[in-house]
């Protein structure tokens, strides 16, 4: 790394350049080119616990946490070290371990509605399957989605998504045929009477709703009370299939993700749960390495093939190497992780609105479990990709530029969540509110 001269501006220059020259945009995922905010990303060296190191050598408290698959800490001894033990007995097989069915059973174990499981290694894999699924199940072709939410890079799920196409201001993907575009209908986020609608209209042509059980790809949204019921409700008396996307939210906005909060609550409530009928994991189910799952009601995982008719395959599906990364990550979230995950980002968040309030910014902060963001320039907590987009993402861009300076890793774009991880601590907090204080107290004498 040395070896690139990342020290000096024109090093730096070289680097970039190099980059560019072979990766399209210099990267290999759009949002690590820093489009949202400006300015040009060093390489990453490494990264451990909290803290992530470039190429110049800086280091940085790391609030990405490779956009939420970092959960326990970067390289947490417990997974390297299972890592390193399933790597010298094999990288690949391509034949079924029992560490696959172990990583599966752990899945349904924490999260019911999860009765059968595949394993594939993208999020885009898990939603296009589910997808894939609900079609067959149900003989129809409409798909019904939230505009601003992100369900991966499948054709029919680019039309109106968040993350990095909500970033470059192109909700719609180039390269999307008119006819896959046309099967899938867009909806405003929470508008029930838009999906009524919708429902009372095409009821009989939707095979599925997908929706994320916490929208975090437009910035964290807490989903509106009995929104997700609603959907339930009617994708149930029409025969459609409620696909809930927890690939950003699994074992990560709670224990059971953002549908088991909503569980917990309707218990709590004396309500009868709703439950998702096919939903899809990610990230934390790898623990960094390329693991996620379709999983759901048994009768509709059963037209997976071999046993059924519904195609889909992997080489390196269920992959030996990461399947342990993902293992060796779920068994570190106990009660004890949830309950610090829990308490380090409420402290976060509320310490930043706190400071940002003192300085007299213009802010909102969406939540949902230990899932938030930070929105600038918005008086309350957004519902729908319009309201995001009031945002004032300059005034993000500087302030994530300030916070760099003060050795914290933002986000690099107004419309993504925050992330922690079991090896952030109180001081951590402590430290990005200082930096926030730094930042705020310019921001407002301007
Ligand atoms: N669904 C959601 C909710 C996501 O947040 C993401 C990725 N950010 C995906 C699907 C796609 O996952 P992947 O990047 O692994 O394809």
């Amino acid at each position: 790394m040395q070896r690139l001269g990342l020290r000096t501006l024109r090093g730096e220059q070289a680097w970039a350049e190099r980059a560019a020259d072979i990766l399209p945009g210099g990267v290999n995922s759009p949002v690590r080119a820093w489009n949202g905010v400006g300015g040009h990303p060093l390489p990453i060296a490494s990264a451990a616990g909290a803290v992530i190191t470039d190429g110049a050598g800086r280091d940085y408290l790391d609030l990405v946490d490779s956009w939420g698959a970092g959960i326990v800490g970067h390289a947490h001894p417990a997974v390297v070290s299972a890592v390193r033990a399933a790597a010298s007995n094999g990288l690949s097989f391509g034949a079924t371990t029992e560490a696959e069915v172990e990583l599966a059973e752990e899945i349904r174990d924490r999260y019911e509605p999860a009765q059968k499981v595949r394993l594939v290694s993208t999020g885009t894999e898990a939603t296009m399957t589910a997808l894939r699924i609900a079609r067959a199940a149900t003989g129809r072709d409409v798909i019904v989605k939230f505009a601003g939410l992100y369900h991966g890079h499948s054709d029919a799920l680019l039309v109106a998504a968040g993350s990095g196409l909500a970033t470059s201001g192109v909700p719609d993907s180039a390269g999307v045929t008119k006819a896959v575009a046309a099967d899938t209908m867009v909806l405003p986020y929470g508008d029930v009477d838009a999906l009524t609608d919708a429902f009372a209209e095409h009821g009989s042509r939707i095979a599925a709703v997908i929706t994320e059980a916490v929208p975090a790809n437009m910035g964290v949204i807490a989903p509106p009370a009995g929104f997700h019921r609603l959907i339930s409700d009617l994708c149930r008396n029409e025969g459609a299939v409620f696909i809930v996307d927890e690939v950003l939210s699994g074992f990560r906005a709670g224990p059971a993700g953002g549908w088991g909060l909503e569980r917990d609550a309707d218990i709590a409530a004396g309500r009868e749960p709703w439950a998702p009928d096919l939903v899809t994991f990610g990230k934390v189910i790898g623990g960094g390495l390329p693991v996620a799952a379709v999983a759901g009601r048994a009768d509709l995982m059963d037209l997976l093939a071999p046993l059924g008719a519904v195609y889909q395959a992997g080489t390196l599906s269920g992959n030996p190497v990461a399947v342990a990364a993902g293992l060796a990550t779920m068994r570190l979230l106990d009660d004890d992780a949830y309950a610090h995950l829990t308490r380090v980002s409420t402290m976060m968040r509320r310490g930043v609105s706190a400071e940002l309030a003192s300085h007299g910014i213009t802010h909102a902060v969406g939540h949902a479990g230990t899932l938030f963001s930070v929105f600038l320039g918005l008086e309350e907590a957004p519902v729908t990709f319009d309201d995001v987009s009031r945002q004032d993402a300059l005034a993000y861009s500087d302030m994530f530029h300030s916070l760099r300076g003060s050795g914290i890793a933002l986000p690099p774009s107004a419309y993504e969540a925050w992330f922690v991880s079991l090896a952030h601590t109180d001081e951590h907090v402590g430290k990005v509110v200082d930096a926030i204080i730094a930042w705020g107290g310019r921001e407002a004498k301007q």
